[in-house]
């Protein structure tokens, strides 16, 4: 059987690095296993839909290199209309509305679930006397023995009811006291008793939509899914959906199950949320994204990280391949990701290690390419070089950087002469004795090396004279070296920009 496995997002709000992650071990397993990867996007949920959650989606996947092969055409559009390369289109499920309602009508047939006419006030007032009694109210195998539904009502009332109005639903008639048996791929077997189970809603009436849990089986079972990889939050549905799968008749095809591990905060206990990233001043998103009360959340994208290291980053969270190995490709991760070495607990986000990724792939990146990020920057900041130039620059300076953004702050003054002076270096370094020396040594010579022949020679405080002159070429007494920053510059600039030092500051 051809693998195939989907990323279902409900577009209710950004992609949390969390969902990226589970993307992400969906792809990797697909193309591990030569199959498909599919896009779905589960919108059934009017009330919680997001404008600009979608695009956002499958922009951030575009971003990562994760590209589906089937719901998303070559242009980011979620696939409409069917053809071959996209048999199961509209893949947006509000636009697949049509198909749901028979299979909520079938398992009704069949006795697997019932019709409930329960208005939302009574309901309410349900919860409420519940509440009031200290217990909470359950729509279940026993309350639902007192709800009007089509387990009590009169069977012509039912017809009644169904053809006359409209804010009806089918709910799921979860068995009495059954033992579910369930495999999870990373968790292993579980077993849960229907009686803590309720019986959910599978389909409305109202605005003649699917529930989550109706649409999600029925597609997953149309689309010819073998494997679902999802987080962890929806293993309580778990029960739920194998007994959909055997009410409808489908166990020989239903997919396998893996429920991944959440992504924890770094310091503490509970799940990594957005809140955490304010705090700690970390992206928790992959795009930047625009909320619609005006504040913007981070995304590593525009915070300078590297997709590759993202992802790299991402995939080694709650995923490890058995070795030291820590540096991936995409094709690597491919090759080594197993879903069983998958941990069953939570993986602690950590930050600093999203920065060393990005260090390590910044290493890895060639000059000319860095070079190409550089050059716009530069722009930014009124300098034009040569590619040549900055190529060169950015060898000199790449080890020392986490991101392109901190290029210019590295090296600003091979390209500008510095138009400040760190106060504390200079009340160290500028003394009138060093800066006659100074002035001495680069006067009488050509270039860095001979300089400090000459320093050498006329047995003058190596330490003292150069690191006068590196305030005077840099603005502060730490940086590259003097014979790279000279190499740069050119040693009449390094005179001038020693004159103009000691003009300021006397
Ligand atoms: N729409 C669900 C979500 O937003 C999908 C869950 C699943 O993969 O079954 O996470």
């Amino acid at each position: 059987m051809r693998t195939r496995v989907r990323f279902a997002p409900s577009p209710t709000g950004p992609l949390h690095m969390g969902g990226v992650r589970t993307a992400l071990y969906n792809y990797l397993y697909a193309k591990q296993h030569g199959g498909d990867f599919i896009i779905r996007i589960e919108d059934t949920d009017s009330h919680r839909f997001v404008p600009g959650a979608e695009k956002y989606i499958i922009d951030s996947l575009r971003w990562c290199g994760i590209i589906p092969d089937e719901g998303v055409d070559e242009n980011g559009n979620v696939v409409e209309t069917a053809s071959p390369k996209h048999p199961h289109a509209p893949y947006r499920q509000s636009q697949r509305r049509g198909i749901y309602r028979k299979y909520a009508e079938e398992l009704v047939a069949k006795g697997y679930a019932y019709y409930a006419f329960d208005s939302s006030e009574s309901l309410e007032n349900e919860r409420k006397e519940a509440e009031s009694k200290g217990e909470t109210f359950i729509y279940n195998y026993e309350s639902r023995k007192n709800l009007r539904n089509s387990l009590t009502l009169p069977e012509e009332e039912v017809k009644k009811l169904l053809q006359e109005t409209t804010d009806w639903t089918v709910r799921f008639k979860m068995p009495e006291n059954t033992v579910v048996k369930m495999d999870d791929m990373i968790r292993g077997h579980i077993e849960v008793n229907t009686a803590t189970l309720d019986d959910k809603v599978l389909w409305k009436r109202a605005d003649e939509l699917p529930t989550y849990h109706l649409a999600n089986i029925v597609d997953d079972h149309l689309m010819e899914i073998t494997e679902v990889i999802r987080g962890e939050e929806w293993l309580p549905s778990l029960p739920l959906h194998y007994l959909l799968y055997q009410a409808f008749g489908w166990k020989d095809t239903q997919p396998r199950f893996a429920h991944l591990p959440l992504l924890l905060k770094p310091v503490g206990n509970g799940k990594l949320s957005k809140r955490d990233g304010d705090k700690m001043g970390f992206p928790v998103f992959p795009l930047n994204w625009l909320n619609s009360d005006g504040e913007t959340y981070h995304g590593y994208r525009e915070d300078g990280y590297f997709p590759q290291a993202f992802v790299n980053m991402l995939a080694m969270l709650g995923w490890n391949p058995g070795t030291e190995q820590e540096l991936f490709s995409m094709q690597e991760l491919i090759d080594s990701f197993s879903i069983e070495k998958v941990s069953k607990s939570g993986a602690k986000f950590n930050p600093d290690k999203a920065k060393w990724y990005n260090k390590e792939y910044l290493r890895m990146t060639s000059d000319s390419e860095l070079a190409e990020e550089f050059i716009p920057i530069l722009d930014e900041n009124g300098v034009t070089a040569d590619k040549e130039k900055v190529e060169a620059v950015v060898a000199l300076i790449k080890e020392r950087a986490t991101f392109v953004k901190d290029f210019w702050g590295i090296c600003s003054y091979l390209f500008k002469a510095p138009q400040e002076y760190v106060q504390k270096d200079v009340d160290k370094f500028w003394k009138p004795e060093n800066v006659g020396m100074a002035f001495e040594a680069m006067e009488n010579t050509a270039d860095a090396a001979s300089m400090e022949e000459y320093i050498r020679a006329h047995e003058m405080p190596m330490g003292k004279v150069m690191n006068c002159i590196r305030l005077a070429l840099t603005g502060a007494s730490s940086g590259l070296g003097i014979a790279d920053i000279m190499r740069f510059i050119g040693r009449d600039e390094a005179l001038s920009r020693l004159k103009a030092a000691r003009e300021k500051l006397g």
